[in-house]
């Protein structure tokens, strides 16, 4: 089969013939349909500033398909089964996977960073992955959800507990961004404002729903979040991982107000004067990824025609052209949405 490997990070990709893996006891062989590459792929392959566990490997975290043999013992009324993949291998066992919280799983092995992912005809999984992808949700939008929507979902839902009425601030418009708008329209958050350095990005927010759009170069950033959402923010969304990105997100809530980051990098970011951060109950909350929940929500939402994620995917490549689909996100990184890898697979 072809499947596109990592090398070496900031060299190309290489897509090459390799044997199509076996599934084991507990696992599934899927064939996979579509395989969308997001940031992570850019710190895996280009930046080279997150580790994979081995070289070569296959990359690809986000994908979708049919399941087309299981391993020993396993049920083969799974057979033929639309899927989606949780983007990590979790143990099952530990507390975390117990609670529904796969991805903080303490042996999580992510696809396409400590085992061979989805950027490949086929890929072998354990069974725990599969998430059954409803009829009315396309292989490709199927993909892009476990990771590009299911991440701002879990932040704005689970972690930051946003409700409607509640205002928004969303910090970083790019893949993640432009969906945590359409979701945060969706959970009934007003007004939702968008903070992109960006013209293109902060203009696709407003299309797709954001009341306004900030640019972050200004003199006075919290100044005009404040005055755009008529106070202080009840909730802020840092998608981008940079300690000012952080801190200038905290400077703009109010009372109560909650600043989630997705965001991840090297960098420490500082708390506000905690008479202030303390006399105003406010909090700072990490999010991770997103639970095998959200993604069953997200297509139950989408099969019902409530979310419409059609604008999503910027650009289609097939599998031979994977470094091609690696090297437009990391040119255009922050503008585009998703990019999905068509691996052939007919529908
Ligand atoms: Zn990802
Ligand atoms: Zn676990």
């Amino acid at each position: 089969m072809l499947a596109a490997r990592l090398v070496a990070a900031g060299e190309p990709l290489r897509v090459e013939e390799v044997p199509v893996p076996e599934p084991g006891p507990g696992e599934a062989l899927v064939r996979v349909h579509a395989c969308g590459l997001c940031g992570t792929d850019l710190h895996l392959a280009v930046d080279g500033d997150i580790p994979v566990e081995r070289t070569p490997i296959t990359l690809g975290h986000e994908a979708a398909g049919v399941v087309v043999a299981v391993g020993r013992d396993g049920d083969r009324d799974a057979e033929g089964g639309r899927v989606a993949l949780f983007p990590a291998a979790s143990c099952g066992r530990c507390r975390f996977c117990l609670a529904g919280r796969e991805a903080l799983c303490d042996s999580a092995k992510v696809y396409g960073m400590a085992r061979d992912g989805a950027l490949a005809e086929y890929v072998a999984v354990p069974t725990r992955s599969l998430l059954p992808l409803p009829d009315g949700v396309p292989f490709d939008v199927g993909a892009i959800v476990t990771d590009g929507v299911a991440t701002p979902f879990h932040a704005l839902r689970s972690r930051g507990r946003l409700q409607a009425g509640e205002s928004v601030g969303i910090f970083g418009c790019g893949g993640l961004g432009t969906h945590a708008i359409a979701l945060a329209r969706l959970i009934g958050a007003a007004p939702i404002v968008a903070v992109d350095v960006d013209a293109r990005a902060r203009e696709r927010a407003l299309e797709l729903g954001a009341d306004a759009a900030i640019d972050p170069g200004g003199a006075d950033v919290a100044g005009a979040v404040r005055a755009a959402a008529g106070g202080g923010l009840d909730l802020a969304l840092e998608l981008v991982g940079r300690p000012e990105t952080v801190e200038g997100a905290i400077r703009c809530l109010g009372k109560r107000g909650r600043a989630v980051v997705v965001g991840v990098g090297p960098a420490r970011a500082s708390l506000p004067p905690l008479v202030a951060f303390v006399g105003r109950e406010q909090a700072v909350l990490g999010s991770f990824g997103a639970d095998r929940g959200d993604s069953a929500d997200l297509y139950a939402l989408i099969a019902a025609g409530r979310l419409d994620l059609g604008g999503s995917i910027s650009a289609r490549y097939p599998l031979a052209e994977a470094d091609a689909a690696l090297r437009h996100l990391a040119r255009d990184r922050g503008r585009v949405v998703r990019i999905v890898v068509e691996t052939g697979a007919e529908t």
